[in-house]
């Protein structure tokens, strides 16, 4: 189902009139967890403001270790809910268990399954049924045929709004966090109808980088960009900080995004 061959037209989901996967650019953006009531209403604004449609933010976080932050839970669902209400933004969140889809899809438009969670086949199962658009983030280590695989899953529980992400892959430089694949967007565009969204944040895991591996994820045919920005990442909850985007920095680069290609 996820195949070219079967489908050639290209996928466009349409959620509440912001189209993905036709000739806009859909920009999702916000923090890596939602925090508080305050920050995640104070960073919607921004989002909304810099152009972006979709608000992004963990309220249940996937942390290598134990005892790091793991997210607020339910609460924070909540209130991203809430947030993304208020500004007129999409929301976007992930769903780490089966047992939590529904309460997900209950408060957020999209459901997100992390890169660690690509191949929780239970999981993609329950997200075949749940109702709602899912982008589903191809593991650190996936191929591209496992990453397609994983998405056949949902679509063959009947759910045909699958996106598609790239977010970094494991390779062997250090330097950056994980290695942007960027043949990923026209590869999977190739093989398959579904959007393809690019992750600049966990795919070079360094602001810095986040400006240009953006525009080349554009000029390499990206459906949409799923961007990390915080009012005072120094200070965020998550060690994606360093990755984040200053709130300056994410609306000038939907500037310069707005001029290779049209922002929804
Ligand atoms: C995230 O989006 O904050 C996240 C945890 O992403 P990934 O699953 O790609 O690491
Ligand atoms: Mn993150």
């Amino acid at each position: 189902l996820a195949s070219r061959d079967f489908h050639p037209e290209n996928t466009v989901i349409d959620i509440k009139g912001v189209q993905i996967g036709g000739e806009e650019l859909v920009i999702m953006g916000g923090p890596c967890a939602v925090e508080s009531p305050k920050q995640i209403d104070e960073i919607a604004a921004l989002v909304k403001a810099a152009g972006g449609q979709v608000l992004r933010g963990g309220a249940f976080k996937p942390r290598t270790g134990p005892y790091s932050f793991q997210g607020v839970g339910v609460e924070g669902l909540i209130m991203m809910a809430e947030a993304g209400q208020k500004h007129g933004l999409l929301t976007i969140t992930e769903v780490m268990t089966p047992e939590y889809v529904d309460i997900c899809a209950e408060y957020a438009d999209i459901l997100q399954v992390g890169t660690r969670n690509m191949q929780n086949f239970d999981l993609l199962r329950k997200l075949g049924t749940c109702g709602k658009p899912v982008l589903l983030k191809r593991g650190f280590s996936a191929t591209y045929d496992e990453l397609l695989n994983a998405a056949e899953y949902i679509l063959a529980g009947g759910n045909p709004n699958v996106m598609l992400c790239e977010r970094g892959i494991r390779t062997f430089e250090s330097y950056t966090r994980n290695t942007l694949d960027l043949s990923a967007i026209p590869v999977l565009q190739q093989l398959s109808h579904l959007p393809v969204i690019s992750d600049p944040s966990h795919g070079t895991g360094r602001r810095e980088l986040v400006e240009p591996m953006s525009k080349a994820s554009v000029a390499a045919g990206a459906n949409g960009l799923i961007i990390e920005m915080h009012t005072d990442p120094d200070n965020s909850m998550t060690g994606d900080g360093v990755q984040s985007l200053f709130p300056d920095q994410f609306a000038a680069l939907l500037k310069d995004l707005e001029k290779l290609a049209p922002l929804v």
